[in-house]
């Protein structure tokens, strides 16, 4: 499963990177995706942190 952010979309609040390290980190403010594919074991947390993004940023394939 890979995990994409949408840098136009993200307000840089740091969910993502908050919930799910892992996966997400931010940079200049914007949240990146530091593993893709995204392996399975992390999948559950980083669809946790699409859910939860405030802005939908988050989408994934
Ligand atoms: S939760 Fe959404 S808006 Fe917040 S840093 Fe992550 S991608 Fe950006």
């Amino acid at each position: 499963m890979k995990f994409k952010v949408d840098e136009e979309l993200c307000i840089g609040c740091g969910a993502c990177e908050g919930s799910c390290p892992e996966v997400f980190e931010l940079v200049d403010d914007i949240s990146t995706v530091k593993l893709n594919p995204v392996p399975e074991e992390l999948q559950e947390g980083a669809l946790e942190a699409e859910v939860n993004c405030p802005v939908e940023a988050i989408s994934h394939e």
